[in-house]
């Protein structure tokens, strides 16, 4: 099968791969040239716009960073529904929010083109090794369709219902991972200024009931002082923001999710917005006045 891939960065770039790895034709498009270099070199065609790549594709895939970048790509100059898309298949993995899937699913449709949402969870680690969950929303025939395309992206592959549903479903993933990072920052700070050692906290608590997956990335994250994204704490307060936006557009009350937004927002005024989301602890931690590492 032909197909396309927009957006390919940290997450991108594996997912791409592994289609390709699959046997199928890849065509890529990305802002930044350099970053498809790699999959170009392995037999992947370069497309000049997302245009070219929708030309050349059955199936399109998106992964960009923020619902403007998903919104620009399909509805700008150039972008995927500038032109003739009948009877091809477009599936967003960026985490965007229902609402603009819903707005470019309408354009789309008018023009005989399937949208889907597709957002994905399981890190870059989860994308190499195609190990990703993938929640879907939208026409169910159309993903039953591609789904031995997505079965190469990911290992849990999931159908959640009506179009917006996958991107929900991630939104809420994410402020419940990324809402345990700040607490987890503000819990070890106390108990590392109380005298316990980082490392006798993480073993305790692993042990117990406050095990959280955002606490197993301590070792080769917080506790050795490394914040190479992976991803970005950018990203990160994006995906809080639109938790939040969405809880206000349902009258939703979200009192702690307000806050965990605003500790995300100091580490990027703090300049930390290129490094891992793992670094919002360090906010914390210039607050406490400790350090949460190992020797
Ligand atoms: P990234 O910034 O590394 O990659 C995005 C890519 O899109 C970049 O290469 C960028 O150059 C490109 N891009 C931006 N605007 C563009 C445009 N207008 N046209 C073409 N290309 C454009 O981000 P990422 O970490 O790969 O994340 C991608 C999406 O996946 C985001 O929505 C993110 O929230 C989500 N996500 C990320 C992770 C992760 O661990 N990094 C995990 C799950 C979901």
């Amino acid at each position: 099968m032909k197909v396309g891939f927009i957006g390919v960065g940290y997450m991108g770039r594996h997912m791409a791969q592994n289609v390709a790895a699959g046997g199928h034709d890849l065509t890529v498009f990305d802002i930044r040239k350099e970053a498809a270099d790699e999959l170009v070199s392995g037999g992947a065609t370069w497309g000049n716009s997302p245009r070219d790549v929708v030309n050349d594709s059955e199936v399109i895939f998106t992964s960009l960073p923020r619902p403007e970048n998903v919104e620009e790509v399909s509805l700008g100059e150039g972008g995927i529904l500038n032109g003739a898309v009948s009877g091809k298949a477009f599936f967003d993995l960026s985490t965007t929010d229902p609402s603009t899937i819903v707005r470019i699913e309408a354009a789309a449709r008018e023009k005989g083109m399937a949208m889907l949402d597709a957002p994905v969870s399981g890190g870059t680690v989860g994308a190499e090794k195609a190990t990703l969950c993938i929640m879907v929303g939208g026409d169910k025939a159309v993903y039953e369709k591609y789904k031995p395309v997505l079965d190469l992206i990911g290992s849990e592959v999931m159908y959640c219902g009506g179009l917006g549903s996958g991107a929900v479903c991630k939104i809420i993933n994410n402020l419940i991972g990324l809402s345990a990072g700040v607490i987890l920052s503000e819990a070890f700070s106390v108990g590392v200024k109380w005298g316990v050692d980082p490392q006798t906290l993480f073993d305790a608590v692993s042990k117990s009931s406050g095990n959280t997956t955002a606490m197993r990335g301590f070792p080769d994250g917080l506790f050795s002082g490394n914040f190479e994204p992976g991803f970005q704490l950018d990203l990160a307060a994006k995906d809080v923001g639109l938790a939040t936006e969405l809880g206000r557009s349902l009258r939703v009350p979200m009192e702690v999710s307000n806050i965990v937004q605003q500790r995300y927002i100091a580490g990027q005024n703090r300049g930390w917005g290129r490094l891992a989301a793992g670094a919002v602890a360090r906010v914390q931690e210039e607050r406490s006045g400790v350090e949460i590492r190992t020797s």
